[in-house]
């Protein structure tokens, strides 16, 4: 049987090589959206020219959004549970994971490399201080890790069933899981996660994204200014 997954040389790492995203497939083009919103001419063009890009545009600026759902992404991604609880608040999105009732094979966790410092006004926030000595504070999560895994097959050597075993596992547990979505509900994600207001670890998935899908996007990219090198 094949992996699920694509191959690591297809991925963006992200979380200091610790998580990935990588582009499984895509349905659709930029010509695909101006065809679409051009429908009821009955007129169809495979390559986009000056006025399709004004179209786009105009699309975009006027919220005119239904055409962009005909352009599809199916990403596959590899992330900390925590990071997926945030994803997954996407209803949008169609998902699939690798299930932990039917395996318990390959479980590994995230580890941060640095610790950010609680941001005192904004609860939601964080805070750099590169004065803050996390070395001792990485390696006790580290440790925790460890050691939840250790319950865990504990639990799984006493026979207990691996869907209720699996609740001793950190939100630091790496899943993976593909995601399927539309271009306009894609640009709404990105503007809510590739934001300062959103957590760093997904921000940098949001970040890793328009790298994927600018080649595919060259005008949209453009109009965005996302800067993808
Ligand atoms: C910085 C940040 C902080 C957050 N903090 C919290 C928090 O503290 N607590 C918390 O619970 N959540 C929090 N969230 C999650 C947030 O409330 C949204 O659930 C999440 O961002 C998904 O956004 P969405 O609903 O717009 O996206 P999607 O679910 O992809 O929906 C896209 C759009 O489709 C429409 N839509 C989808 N489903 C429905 C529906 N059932 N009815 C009507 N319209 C619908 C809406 O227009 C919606 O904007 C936070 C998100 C961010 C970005």
């Amino acid at each position: 049987m094949q992996n699920i997954n694509i191959p690591p040389e297809k991925h963006i790492k992200v979380l200091d090589g610790q998580g990935w995203i990588g582009l499984i497939d895509k349905m659709g083009t930029e010509a695909t959206c101006v065809n679409a919103a051009r429908v009821s001419f009955g007129k169809m063009k495979n390559e986009m020219d000056e006025k399709d890009v004004i179209l786009l545009k105009y699309l975009i600026e006027n919220k005119h959004t239904s055409p962009l759902e005909h352009l599809v992404f199916t990403f596959s991604i590899h992330c900390p549970l925590f990071v997926r609880g945030q994803w997954h608040r996407h209803r949008t999105w169609s998902y699939n994971e690798i299930s932990r009732r039917y395996t318990e094979f390959d479980i590994t966790f995230y580890t941060p490399a640095r610790l950010r410092q609680q941001a005192q006004v904004n609860r939601q926030a964080s805070v750099e201080n590169s004065n803050f000595n996390d070395s001792e504070l990485i390696n006790t999560i580290d440790k925790h890790n460890k050691k939840s895994l250790k319950l865990y097959e504990y639990l799984l050597d006493s026979g207990i069933c691996r869907e209720q075993a699996r609740g001793v596992l950190s939100q630091n547990m790496m899943v993976t899981f593909w995601g399927t979505v539309d271009l306009n509900n894609l640009l709404h994600f990105l503007e809510l996660r590739d934001s300062e207001h959103a957590q760093r670890e997904i921000r940098e998935y949001a970040i890793a994204i328009k790298k994927l899908i600018a080649p595919y996007i060259p005008n949209i990219a453009n109009y965005y200014g996302w800067k993808t090198d």
